[in-house]
Formats: C-alpha cells, sequence, structure tokens
C-alpha cells in the first residue's frame, strides 16, 4: 500500500526496522546511560529529549561548530543545531572568550547588578529589528509571556490571538488550533490548562485574513502574536501581501502586533521583520541570540514603551509578574553581545543563506528525481521538506501533511550515516561553519534513502 507520502508502508515498515536494529548497534553507550538514568523524569534531563527516532537519545560528548560527536565516538554533522539555539555553531569562539572572561577572569555569574554588555545587546537588538526598547528574559518562552502581560496591561483586554499550530514556546494563550467546525479548541496534549484556552485567546489560520478580521471584530484581542512565517508546523511561507494585511487589521481593531523572531531571525540578520521591511509593536527573540547560552528578549516600540512607563499601577519592578532572577545575568548578556557583534554577523548570514539555498536547490532535484509529491520551504538559512506538495499554505494543512514514520525512518536513515536533523521536524538550519561539502554529504545520504524506499 502506498501511502499519501508517495512511498509503501509495508516497504516503510522493513526498512525502518533495518535502521532501528542499526541505530541500536551504532549507540550502545548512550542507550547503556539511558538505562542508568533512574532518577530523571522519563530518563532525560527534559521530557522533550525522549523524541527521539531511534527510541533513545544520543548522549552527547563534544560539539564544536557544526559537528557534534557522541559518547560512542560517532561524528555527525549538525543541521539540527540546538532546534537554533546554537545557529551560530555550536561554541564559537567569541562567546567562548566572553563568558570565560566574565566567569573566570571578572567573575559575577548572578549578580543582580547590571553590566554594559546588555546596554551594546539591546542597542544592535534596535538597530536590527527596529523596535527600540529591550528588556530580556532567558527563554523566548518567557520574552512572549512577558510581553504579552505587558499587552494585556496597556490595553485593557484579556485575549491573545495566535496562528493554528503554532509554537511559541510553554506559554497557555498559544495552545489553541482551529477546530474541526472552524473556532478554537485546546490544541491536543495540552498539559493542565489553567483555564479553558477560549477564554484567554483566539486563533486564526496563518495566511487567512477574514479569518483573523472576524477574530479581531470582537475587539478582545490585547495583541495578535505570531511567526512571520510559521517555522514549527514546517516552514509556511506568508501569501504575497499577508503580513502587510495582518499589520492593517491590527490597527484598524486596536491590536499590539508581537512577531517572535525565536526561529525567524534565520531570515537575515534582523529577522524576518527587518527581511519583509516588516513594523510590529513587539518583537520577542531567544535561543540563537546567546550563541547557545540561555537568553531570551522582547523588545517595544517607543510608544508603548513610554506607556508602560507612565503607568504608575503597574509593577514592574517587584512582583508583578514580569520578571526572573536570572534574567540579565552578567554571562547571558556577554554572550549575547559576542553572538550579536562577532558571529551572528551580516556577513555570516551570507554565508549562511547562500548555503541554504545550495541544501534547498538540492533537495528539490532529488525529490523531483523520484516523483514524489513533497515540498520544500526556505526561510533564510533554515530548510524543511514536507511530504506533501504544494507547500501548505497554513498550519492545519501542514500538520495533516505530517507522516510520523516517514519522519522517523529518515531521520534514523541520516543518524546512522552521520548526520542529524532537528528531531521535530524535517528542518535543517546552517550555521557559519556548514559548508557546501556538508550539503553535499546530507544529499548522498537522503538520495540513498529515497532509492531504498521508493525501490
Ligand atoms: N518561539 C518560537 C517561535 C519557538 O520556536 C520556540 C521554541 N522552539 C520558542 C518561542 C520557545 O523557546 P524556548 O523553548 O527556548 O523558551
Amino acid at each position: 500500500m502506498s501511502t499519501d507520502s508517495g512511498v509503501s508502508r509495508g516497504l516503510l515498515s522493513t526498512l525502518s526496522g533495518r535502521e532501528l536494529a542499526t541505530y541500536a548497534d551504532r549507540h550502545r553507550g548512550s542507550r547503556a546511560a539511558y538505562t542508568r538514568a533512574d532518577h530523571l523524569f522519563g530518563r532525560v534531563p527534559m521530557t522533550w529529549m525522549n523524541k527521539a527516532a531511534g527510541h533513545f537519545p544520543i548522549y552527547l560528548d563534544t560539539a564544536r561548530g557544526n559537528r557534534i560527536t557522541d559518547v560512542d565516538g560517532n561524528e555527525f554533522i549538525d543541521f539540527a543545531l540546538g532546534d537554533t539555539g546554537a545557529m551560530a555553531g555550536h561554541s564559537p569562539g567569541p562567546v567562548v572568550e566572553a563568558v570565560t572572561r566574565r566567569m573566570a577572569d571578572l567573575g559575577g555569574l548572578s549578580t543582580m547588578l547590571p553590566t554594559e554588555d546588555a546596554t551594546v545587546a539591546a542597542a544592535e537588538l534596535a538597530r536590527r529589528f527596529g523596535v527600540p526598547k529591550w528588556s530580556f528574559a532567558l527563554t523566548a518562552t518567557d520574552a512572549n509571556r512577558w510581553a504579552i502581560r505587558l499587552l494585556r496591561a496597556v490595553t485593557g483586554r484579556s485575549k491573545i490571538l495566535v496562528n493554528s499550530y503554532c509554537y511559541h514556546g510553554s506559554v497557555d494563550e498559544s495552545l489553541i488550533v482551529v477546530g474541526q467546525d472552524g473556532r478554537g479548541v485546546s490544541r491536543e496534549g495540552n498539559v493542565g490548562a489553567p483555564v479553558d484556552v477560549t477564554m484567554t485567546s483566539r486563533v486564526a489560520e496563518f495566511n487567512d485574513l477574514a479569518g483573523l478580521e472576524r477574530e479581531l471584530a470582537h475587539g478582545d484581542v490585547a495583541a495578535v502574536l505570531m511567526e512571520p512565517a510559521l517555522t514549527n508546523i514546517g516552514i509556511v511561507l506568508p501569501d504575497d501581501g499577508h503580513l502587510a494585511g495582518v499589520r492593517a487589521l491590527t490597527r484598524k481593531y486596536g491590536t499590539y502586533l508581537i512577531n517572535d523572531e525565536t526561529h525567524t531571525f534565520s531570515a537575515g540578520p534582523g529577522g524576518a521583520t527587518a527581511f519583509w521591511g516588516l513594523d510590529p509593536d513587539v518583537v520577542t527573540i531567544g535561543k540563537a541570540i546567546g550563541g547557545g547560552v540561555p537568553v531570551g528578549a522582547y523588545g517595544l516600540a517607543d510608544d508603548l514603551a513610554e506607556a508602560l512607563a507612565g503607568r504608575g499601577d503597574l509593577d514592574l519592578i517587584d512582583m508583578g509578574g514580569v520578571g526572573g532572577t536570572l534574567a540579565g545575568n552578567p554571562v547571558s548578556m556577554a554572550a549575547t553581545r559576542a553572538t550579536l557583534t562577532e558571529v551572528l554577523t551580516a556577513e555570516a548570514f551570507d554565508t549562511m543563506i547562500a548555503t541554504a539555498s545550495a541544501f534547498a536547490d538540492g533537495l528539490i532535484k532529488i525529490i523531483s528525481g523520484y516523483g514524489l509529491p513533497w515540498s520544500v520551504s526556505r526561510l533564510g538559512a533554515r530548510v524543511e521538506y514536507r511530504f506533501t506538495s504544494p507547500a501548505p499554505r497554513n498550519g492545519t494543512a501542514s500538520a495533516a501533511g505530517a507522516d510520523a514514520e516517514l519522519e522517523d525512518f529518515l531521520h534514523l536513515y541520516l543518524a546512522n550515516r552521520g548526520v542529524l536533523l532537528t528531531p521535530f521536524h524535517n528542518m535543517a538550519l546552517m550555521c557559519p561553519q556548514t559548508t557546501l561539502a556538508d550539503v553535499n554529504r546530507h544529499h548522498e545520504i537522503f538520495d540513498a534513502a529515497l532509492t531504498e524506499l521508493t525501490s
């Protein structure tokens, strides 16, 4: 039987069994380590590390640039790059130097005192993303949470609108999808929601301005929180005019617009905001800007920052619900400054994007050579394929095109031959060290996998 993805289910199952056995054989040390982890919930430091096509994770030994070695001595070309946390490459020299200087030479890992590294990092974020007033968190999730609180406070409105099948971190308000009847429902698997998500949130499909307007017209939406392109359900690119339409509608209904650039930063030095000339009220970001060191940030437009600063009733200093003790710590700030000023520079993006273009072009050629109904999307340095064609235009369509078994098979096939993709989807990200030879190696293996799958 052939699946919608265009491959034989029986053959897929046989090949997957073979690859699983190879994986188990090549990763005996990792499996032993996993077996010993009795006091970790789910046997992993964080439960999502169980998202492993081989049924247990690969244990890290070393990571430099775009290379990882595991505890069994296997070396990998890494296109997962910590699902963007390591877009600057693993342990980039300037970040290691800056962090080491702070940690070892100057001292001060967590002091509650500002350092001027934050001033420089904020100025660089302002220059790149066009919003002038920045504040730091430790994760993109928290940057989103705090931005949401601020916009609720300033508008007096209760709801946040997101796109169906978005991901903005573990933010309660974002765990909503468009249900079969076209109305918002809790996302499947939502863990311990504090209240029914429809009380806090509205939802629209990406690329659906009519749906967005219908929801905004209720007049209770404080902010639209969105990625300029969806990146967590494959890459779903905006139709021509969609983002301008979102901006016009948010203005029409007095709703603020937050661009979450955590992943779309791959579009260029100023993310999708600069790449597409967007004009959001707030930009949130995390992961890559710390070069691998935990950091998140949100940037506010001037009028918004002024409105908030003028609100004496809001406790922005102590226990008002916006802040974290370790946010803005000296180590994160040293890392962010170094990443932005010395590693993820405009020149680095030029290289990464050229490499990603070659990755996407090669992928399209291979897939079409086998006549498979798959599609490839690219956003700057990030490339992703889906098992459906043409490329989906919204999250629901993209989710419907998922094929977990096929995805796992390809991840395993690649991992067994020394290439890692991000475990949550078929995403390949380029860092400054990724070479065309690395791209070609991926493509050789991918081609061999498709030969076997279609034989
Ligand atoms: N926003 C987006 C767009 C993301 O993709 C993610 C994580 N994948 C987050 C926010 C949350 O990042 P973190 O898990 O580091 O808080």
